[in-house]
């Protein structure tokens, strides 16, 4: 039986049911725990997010996929709680960001297999002392370009799951550089039936989709109702193309959501506020998926992505 860590332990691929595949409990911008005017809520940011994530369970969702890296304000013990509470699995990953938002200095000092081994670690063994195990790999590089400690999580992440079985999320910007994170994957001997390329509904490119589909992977429409990054009616209508030509085996689907940014908020302008008003835990279920139905997306497409490919991205046969 294959088994995946959520943050309570371990359940049976079969268990997973309808799945979303990339949202956030709570993100904070690296620093954000030195700013002595910020304050955290746990309680009322706890009881705030199993409100939500209950509501996600009446639209039928069972599982949560939370691949915030390590040093985005990621909290198992926050995800466990709110489990606990919902009775929605949540999966919480291990892995670091972009360069030019994350990796800390003392990560970018480490080697390939020193931060491997903290990979490892994470999954295997647990969290800090939490005992909650990461059960996927994130990794991830900015716009155009892969830098060079941006190669070094990316090598990390092939060996970590090389070692234990895990499967690798990744995040891209813009949608580039998604074969470039592949090669480099490739030379480390990572298995791409196991592999998301997230955030490929950053373009509505059909030729940069084929590229990665014809190479084995999952790619990640996983931002629904980000609008300030792409256009929702863009995404839907490159979703639809995939899914008319026969991808469905190869499509997951979420929104990239964040529940609660940690820290101070940050004040938007009029239009930024807008692009954030569609943003949710629920637009699939309400605006999204009407849409595709209404352009002859079947249900078996729609279960197959929500359902079969994560079980088959983390491990299951189907
Ligand atoms: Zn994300």
């Amino acid at each position: 039986m294959k088994q995946v860590q959520t943050v309570l332990g371990p359940i049976s691929v079969e268990q997973l049911g309808v799945s979303l595949m990339h949202e956030h409990l709570v993100i904070g911008w690296p620093g954000w725990v030195f700013d002595p005017l910020a304050r955290f809520d746990r309680m009322k940011v706890t009881a705030m997010l199993i409100e939500r994530l209950l509501e996600l369970k009446t639209l039928g969702v069972s599982t949560f996929v939370d691949p915030c890296p390590i040093e985005l304000g990621r909290n198992p013990e926050l995800a466990a709680e709110v489990a606990e509470a919902t009775g929605v699995h949540i999966i919480c990953a291990t892995g670091l960001y972009t360069n030019r938002l994350g990796i800390p200095v003392y990560f970018r000092q480490r080697s390939v297999d020193e931060i491997a081994d903290i990979f490892k670690r994470e999954l295997t063994d647990g969290i800090g002392s939490s005992g909650i195990r990461a059960g996927l790999i994130k990794c991830a590089t900015g716009l155009n370009e892969i830098t060079r400690h941006e190669e070094k999580c990316l090598r990390a992440a092939g060996r970590a799951h090389k070692a234990t079985g895990a499967p690798i999320l990744t995040h891209t910007e813009s949608a580039t550089m998604g074969n470039e994170q592949l090669d480099i994957l490739a030379s480390e001997g990572v298995d791409f039936t196991r592999v998301i390329i997230g955030h490929s509904c950053g373009t509505a490119d059909l030729r940069y989709h084929l590229s990665l589909v014809d190479r084995g992977v999952f790619l990640g429409f996983d931002r629904f109702g980000l609008e300030t990054a792409f256009p929702d009616r863009l995404r839907i209508a490159s979703l639809a193309g995939l899914l008319a030509i026969g991808h469905a085996r190869q499509i997951v689907l979420s929104h990239d959501h964040v529940g609660h940014w940690l820290g101070r908020p940050l004040v938007r302008t009029p239009e930024q506020q807008r692009g954030f008003a569609r943003r949710s835990y629920t637009h699939l279920f309400k605006d999204v998926l009407p849409k595709l139905r209404a352009v002859g997306v079947s249900e078996a497409q729609v279960q197959t992505m929500m359902v079969d490919n994560p079980r088959r991205f983390f491990g299951g046969d189907y």
